[in-house]
């Protein structure tokens, strides 16, 4: 239990969206910080590093009225899916959406056709807003889609708002849905997460108390690393717009303009997923910067090895490595390392604001004492109002008294600090992008030569791990590895490749025809 109610969370009965609850929380920080010399009307909120451009805190705040004021006619509810690399309008966008109660649905922007397809079946769009580099990729859709690097968005958002014209808002209920985000949970294709203004709210309204009471609500320059159509990148935008932060995108990311950037801005914080962690570990080139500035890696997403922690810490003695535990179906939170308990190396720290834990025994669906493993079931303000449009899927995943199967294994030691020791569920995490196994069967069993397939993550230092394919070959057939590491690549986002593979004579299933993956996973790695 970690039942501490967090001084800024507003009553669920109060209609408030997300929007305005950051707008009212930046408005607080910025009047506690004046006194420092720190004003919300000229420190940036974002520094776009491809362009070396900055959009100023009053800038985003009169981008964001001015967009309300001139979106096509978009109603309460109807979802907007925004396809897009890293750029200054995409923080612009959600708010302004967020605030109109438009649920916001935002994709890979490698997403392929098909891929984005499935995600607009599940999520039904009325409008996309789109970068012209991946425009094309889209279907059309009743509204449209509407470019983001345009002269006519961008007249939208330097256009002069008049005097007494107020920013266009809806009544929106913090039950209402914010956001559709995409995940395949622990089975199966990609699903739509549903998650509401609460959600995100209870998100907000803790990390804003971590910031006050650990941190001193000191201003921190972030450089994002993470996707922003990612969980965690998607509540990072919020979280520091409610902070006062300044927030530095990259249109796309390079380990070394990266580092050239930590030096350029004096970034003091990255969110980070291991790769990164362990990038910063093993490189030379970390040697060619003054990486000095750099005070705390926030690190989730996927496992990171103990060994890295320790190496990355020698390396790096000034750095506090901060790790977090979430998921896309609970907004990001679960578990988190407030920073003098980072010694708790291999914890992801303890429970989230308001969220409650039970380990599982996944066979007797007891519940577990301290120091025992068993399947994390987490309850609280976080957790998503389901898969949309999946009541079967949803009924799988909750539980009827609020509780989400996480298909984490995990244990808690008797201080209350979580690790997560393996995955029950079918998730393959490739440099923390999820890469659902069943979606890459399926596509593997189209194949003329292919009797039947198991894809498995195999372990993997700097990805964290790899989809490897185990495959039958129909009979006087030849099928080779790299035809099938081709006919795969051809037809999904290159995150999602496989990229090793392995014939065997059969895929070892129980009497029910389920894929015995453990035994395969096993297999794989002994015989590497
Ligand atoms: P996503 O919905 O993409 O955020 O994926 C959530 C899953 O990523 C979790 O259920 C875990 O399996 C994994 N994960 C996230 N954070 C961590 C972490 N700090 N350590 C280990 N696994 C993690």
């Amino acid at each position: 239990h970690s039942l501490r109610q967090p001084p800024h969370l507003p009553p669920e009965t109060l209609a408030i969206s997300v929007t305005d609850y950051v707008f009212s929380l930046l408005r607080s920080t910025g009047a506690a910080a004046a006194a420092a010399d720190f004003s919300v009307d000229t420190a940036d909120f974002i520094i776009d590093a491809t362009a070396d451009r900055s959009v100023t805190y009053s800038c985003f705040l009169r981008q964001v009225h001015s967009l309300t004021l001139s979106l096509p006619p978009l109603a309460k509810g109807q979802v907007a899916l925004i396809l897009s690399p890293p750029s200054p309008c995409v923080p612009v966008l959600y708010f302004a959406l967020l605030s109109l109660g438009v649920v916001i649905s935002p994709a890979n922007p490698l997403a392929t056709e098909s891929e984005l397809i499935h995600m607009i079946k599940l999520s039904n769009p009325v409008v996309a807003f789109a970068d012209s580099s991946v425009s094309h990729k889209l279907p059309p859709l009743p509204l449209g889609t509407i470019l983001l690097n345009s002269s006519d968005f961008d007249s939208i958002l330097t256009r002069p708002v008049q005097n007494g014209q107020n920013p266009k808002r809806l009544s929106v209920s913090q039950s209402d849905s914010a956001a559709i985000l995409y995940s395949s949970g622990t089975t199966g294709r990609v699903k739509g997460v549903e998650l509401t203004h609460r959600n995100f709210i209870a998100m907000i309204a803790g990390s804003y108390h971590n910031r006050v009471v650990n941190e001193r609500a000191k201003h921190l320059v972030a450089l994002l690393t993470v996707p922003l159509f990612h969980v965690f990148g998607f509540y990072k935008i919020m979280e520091m717009a409610a902070m006062a932060d300044t927030m530095v995108l990259m249109e796309r990311f390079d380990f070394e303009k990266m580092l050239r950037a930590v030096e350029k801005y004096r970034i003091t914080s990255m969110p980070v997923s291991p790769p990164i962690v362990v990038a910063m570990e093993k490189s030379e080139l970390t040697e060619k910067y003054d990486l000095s500035s750099l005070e705390f890696l926030r690190c989730g997403g996927a496992p990171l090895g103990k060994d890295v922690i320790e190496r990355l810490k020698s390396k790096f003695p000034n750095i506090i490595l901060v790790q977090g535990y979430g998921l896309t179906e609970t907004a990001g939170g679960g578990a988190l390392m407030r920073p003098p308990e980072t010694e708790w190396s291999g914890s992801v720290g303890r429970l989230t604001e308001l969220m409650e834990a039970k380990i599982v025994n996944p066979m007797t669906r007891e519940a577990m004492p301290p120091g025992q493993r068993g399947e994390l079931w987490l309850r609280g303000p976080t957790i998503m109002k389901g898969y949309v449009g999946d009541k079967d899927a949803t009924a799988a995943t909750l539980d009827p008294e609020g509780w989400l199967k996480t298909g984490d294994l995990c244990y808690f030691d008797f201080d209350g600090f979580l690790y997560i020791v393996g995955r029950l569920k079918e998730l393959i995490k490739y440099k923390a992008y999820q890469v659902p196994p069943a979606e890459l069967e399926r596509l593997l069993m189209t194949h003329p030569e292919i009797a039947d397939a198991a894809v498995i993550p195999y372990p993997d230092e700097e990805a964290g791990e790899i989809p490897m394919a185990l495959v039958v070959r129909k009979p006087d057939t030849h099928i080779t590895a790299a035809q099938v590491i081709d006919f795969v690549a051809r037809q999904v986002a290159p995150y999602k490749k496989i990229r090793r593979v392995s014939f065997i004579d059969s895929i070892p299933k129980n009497p029910a025809g389920k894929i015995l993956r453990r035994e395969l996973i096993n297999q794989a790695v002994s015989g590497a």
